[in-house]
């Protein structure tokens, strides 16, 4: 969980600072283009207003063949079209370079491919309707500006690097305290757990001390199956409470052999069979049953899948009421199964389900309170799941009913080489393994 807000942090560091880095180059790649057009066109505009003078009438007609013969043009640079327009903006002249034969006010094109020519342009009104043109090509200012994003685009890569470096560095630094107080809530946890058992014990021998004593002496209380009652739940709530902490490890042992999860499940459904019985709850049970065992063969801690099924199961039948029905089943998705329990239940609302999952989390305190809940099953579940790689969802709809999807990945051929396939029962000979 630690390693995951620290991928998070640095990620979301590194793309903040990029995306600024990019929105900065943006800007000044907009105000350079910008300053470039502007000078440029500054320019031209102060070349056509030099010229203009200079232009001779022959014949209502404008004409620059004797100023082109004289020094005056040695100030306009080479590369410079220098083009004169009649009043139908018909071209009359053209100096220099091939340039567009148009009227047109800035940056221009025309043509393509080798022959395409690309111009910043300016022309100016003269008497009799006439008109000259300046043009210059672009290409010199569209490499400078090729030049500038290169640079740009190289520039992001070191930086890339040193961001993804630093981003690294500050978010194992900004996780430390973190992970330091989760560390001590681990402990904590884990300690009361521990610390919880030493007393329920005493009360527990208590009881069978004071039950014994009340047998032997003819005499019944119901205040006994009270503090017997309490101190179910006192328990459950420290083994849940050590079974979390153990789950929240940042590197979980697992005791992994190949299990037999259909039958696994099976067995598990009707330990409850009893219990559906005693509250006229129809509870049924179809698993896949295939005739290659490695069908349903999973890698997983026996004790750990039994608790999920338990919970998911002991759920569906404290919140399914009586004439209700329970239906867990089973089907291959790829390579994994997934097991579902399906239960006729008061639903859960759609706004809770987000955090179904969550530590403490009741939709219905009051009812789970009184049906022996401590908030802290589902969130077993999902850390035992997640610890087999396999996945937990939930369907539900307030007052029909919910389904829980338990997904593990199947055991693959290569790996059961390893194992004794007809030896995985439901409880096999267990393996030392960590995940
Ligand atoms: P609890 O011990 O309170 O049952 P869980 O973590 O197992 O705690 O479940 C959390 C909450 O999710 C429960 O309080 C209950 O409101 C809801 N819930 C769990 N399973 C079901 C179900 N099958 N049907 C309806 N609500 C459920």
């Amino acid at each position: 969980m630690i390693q995951r807000l620290r991928i998070q942090l640095a990620l979301w560091f590194f793309f903040l600072v990029m995306v600024a880095y990019i929105l900065a180059g943006m800007a000044s790649f907009w105000s350079m283009t910008n300053r470039l057009n502007i000078s440029t066109e500054n320019d031209l505009a102060h070349m056509c207003e030099e010229i203009a003078p200079a232009v001779d009438y022959r014949n209502g007609k404008p004409t620059l063949s004797d100023w082109m013969r004289v020094a005056a043009r040695r100030h306009i640079p080479a590369q410079t079209t220098i083009q004169l327009f009649g009043a139908n903006e018909n071209l009359l002249e053209s100096y220099g370079p091939k340039g567009i034969e148009k009227l047109q006010q800035g940056k221009t094109s025309s043509g393509s491919g080798n022959t395409e020519v690309s111009v910043y342009s300016h022309y100016l009104n003269l008497p009799e309707g006439c008109f000259v043109q300046l043009q210059l090509p672009s290409a010199p200012y569209d490499q400078t500006i090729a030049g500038f994003i290169v640079n740009e685009c190289l520039r992001s890569i070191p930086l890339a690097i040193l961001l993804a470096v630093f981003g690294w560095f500050y978010s194992g630094r900004a996780v430390a305290p973190v992970a330091k107080s989760l560390n001590t809530l681990r402990n904590f946890v884990d300690d009361a757990g521990h610390e919880l058992n030493t007393p329920i014990a005493l009360i527990e021998n208590s009881i069978e001390t004071i039950e014994a004593h009340l047998r032997d002496h003819n005499l019944q209380t119901d205040v006994l199956r009270i503090i017997q009652r309490a101190s179910k739940t006192l328990k459950g709530m420290s083994q849940n409470l050590l079974l979390l902490a153990k789950m929240e490890q940042p590197h979980i042992s697992l005791r992994l052999a190949p299990v037999n999860v259909a039958e696994l499940v099976t067995d598990i459904g009707q330990d409850f069979s009893e219990t559906a019985r005693a509250k006229k709850i129809d509870l049924q049970i179809h698993i896949e049953q295939v005739n290659n065992l490695s069908n349903v063969i999973v890698l997983a801690d026996c004790d750990m899948l039994t608790e999920v099924f338990n919970n998911l199961i002991a759920n569906a039948l404290r919140y399914t009421a009586s004439a209700g029905q329970i239906y867990i089943y089973s089907f291959r998705s790829e390579n994994n199964i997934c097991i579902a329990v399906r239960d006729t239940g008061c639903g859960i609302p759609k706004e809770c389900l987000p955090n179904i999952f969550d530590r403490f989390y009741r939709v219905d305190r009051a009812r789970s309170k009184k049906e022996g809940g401590n908030g802290l099953g589902l969130s077993i579940v999902k850390a035992i799941v997640k610890a087999h790689k396999g996945t937990v969802r939930v369907e539900s709809v307030l007052g029909k009913g919910s389904t829980f999807f338990v997904t593990l990945p199947i055991v693959d051929a290569k790996q059961l080489k390893f194992y004794d396939i007809a030896s995985a029962k439901i409880k096999p000979e267990t393996v030392d393994s960590s995940v």
